[in-house]
């Protein structure tokens, strides 16, 4: 590296220009996240050209990178952090957990080891048994922080897998698939794509599941599980991706624990309501489970790639997941690395910590319940206009027709169209519906008003598109 780019470096560090030039570029895009439009304008994306350059032969300029991200990036960003995102299952930003992140983001904290950030291992300890504490988990209980639910799904089921072979006998790290004893894998068909996902990578192949219906509202039907035994992996599910619902864990657990069977929870944004007094009803036995997945950066509102797994035996999410090599100095204390995929991994604990810590328990429930009182209110509001509400209203989810598969598919476009909110749509019961999620902390009771009222205008526009174009 030239002397030229290293002086202007450390210039860069000691002066602080561009991160001053960062905050009034994030303070200036804070102002307009509430109130401009969801989704991106056709100016702001046909602006996205404009990055379109080759490599650059010689270093740049780091005011100019910073303000071309702002001029032209932050218009073409979908407002995640405003009130009227009802898209994927996705949550806010509290203000604290993205203040933690610009301070431990200069930190650059590799977290591994403890040896290579004790304040990241430390924290990672007391976190846990606060996760532990919160949805009344078994003391022998363990999270590893990972990237988000797809990769603590994952993790669980690696877990799971280790193992029930060595149960069978079978080392599954050094003996591979080949030979191996089969193990049953039973989960409801409408798990998520990324329990799918999981299952295909880890060899088991999605033709070998135990595939089990659901009822009408997405739960997994208690009545066609199947026998399990010693070699079962039970999928269950906290929170249906499109309908909120919840599985029957008490019943569920209870059986597969006498059989020996592990039981996963995928609880990606659901497992929360564990921890609100008026909806802990839904997770009724989730303590009986073998593991859990879910996110810290849906439900709980942190910033993105806080995903937990928390697995209630120890070793064998170690086994599945441990690494060596010479340099690799374990410790007394606690190692990250043991309970991820990952070796390198920024120090996401913080945001998780930061986020228990504001909320603490009452606030937590009061995120986790105004979420589900968000979604009534779209809900009762929606119905009071003639939309249909095709499930029932349990946590965060919504899902809505209006009219027949194809007033509800132009009305989602023009819902879209509007930049007033934004939601997706999805298959439901071989309808296609308006699926809301209500997940952010900024979303207030006018912020559904308001998004009722892109519903209706939306649907007058999909009616009668004519009128859309004397406009
Ligand atoms: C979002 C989601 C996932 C995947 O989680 P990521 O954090 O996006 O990896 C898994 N299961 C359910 C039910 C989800 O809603």
């Amino acid at each position: 590296m030239s002397d030229d780019i290293r002086r202007r470096m450390f210039n860069e560090m000691e002066q602080k220009f561009v991160f001053d030039e960062a905050r009034n570029a994030a303070y200036d895009y804070a102002d307009r996240a509430l109130e401009r439009n969801v989704f991106p304008t056709d100016d702001a994306l046909a602006d996205l050209s404009r990055f379109e350059e080759e490599l650059p032969k010689n270093s740049g300029n780091a005011m100019q990178i910073l303000q071309q991200l702002h001029e032209y990036g932050s218009p073409a960003t979908v407002a995640q952090i405003g009130g009227r995102y009802f898209g994927l299952v996705n949550g806010g930003v509290l203000p604290v957990t993205l203040a933690v992140r610009w301070l431990t983001d200069f930190w650059d904290q590799n977290t591994p080891l403890y040896l290579s950030s004790p304040i990241a291992s430390r924290l990672e300890v007391i976190t846990e048994a606060w996760l532990r504490d919160l949805f009344y988990l078994p003391e022998s209980c363990v999270a590893g922080y990972v990237s988000g639910s797809s990769m603590a799904t994952l993790c669980g089921l690696a877990a799971a897998r280790q193992r029930n072979f060595e149960r069978l006998g079978w080392d599954i790290n050094s003996q591979g698939f080949s030979g191996a004893p089969k193990l049953h894998i039973v989960a409801s068909r409408q798990a998520h794509g990324t329990v799918n996902k999981a299952i295909a990578l880890l060899g088991f192949g999605t033709d070998n599941v135990d595939w089990v219906d659901a009822d009408e509202q997405g739960r997994i039907r208690v009545d066609q599980v199947p026998q399990l035994d010693e070699s079962s992996i039970l999928i269950l599910q906290a929170g249906n991706v499109n309908s909120g619902a919840f599985d029957d864990f008490n019943t569920l657990c209870s059986r597969a624990k006498k059989a020996g069977a592990w039981v996963h929870i995928d609880g990606a944004f659901g497992l929360w309501a564990a921890a609100s007094k008026k909806l802990n009803h839904l997770t009724r036995g989730i303590e009986h489970a073998d593991s859990w997945s879910f996110d810290g950066h849906k439900t709980l509102n942190t910033p993105y790639d806080s995903g937990v797994i928390i697995c209630r035996h120890r070793d064998a999410l170690v086994k599945a997941l441990h690494a060596a090599g010479a340099y690799i100095v374990y410790s007394e204390e606690r190692d990250g690395m043991l309970h991820t995929p990952e070796m390198s991994r920024r120090s996401r604990v913080f945001e998780l910590w930061a986020a228990l810590k504001y909320l603490g328990e009452s606030g937590i429930d009061e995120l986790v319940y105004g979420l589900h009182e968000r979604a009534l209110q779209f809900a009762t509001e929606l119905q009071q206009q003639g939309f249909e509400i095709l499930n029932e209203v349990v946590f965060n989810q919504v899902l809505v027709a209006c009219g027949d598969d194809q007033l509800t598919t132009a009305t989602i476009a023009a819902i879209q169209r509007s930049g007033e909110c934004w939601v997706g749509g999805t298959q439901w019961q071989q309808r296609s519906v308006i699926r809301v999620s209500v997940c952010s902390w900024a979303t207030t009771a006018e912020d559904i008003t308001r998004s009722v009222q892109a519903f209706i205008d939306a649907r007058a526009l999909a009616q009668d598109p004519a009128h859309n174009q004397d406009q």
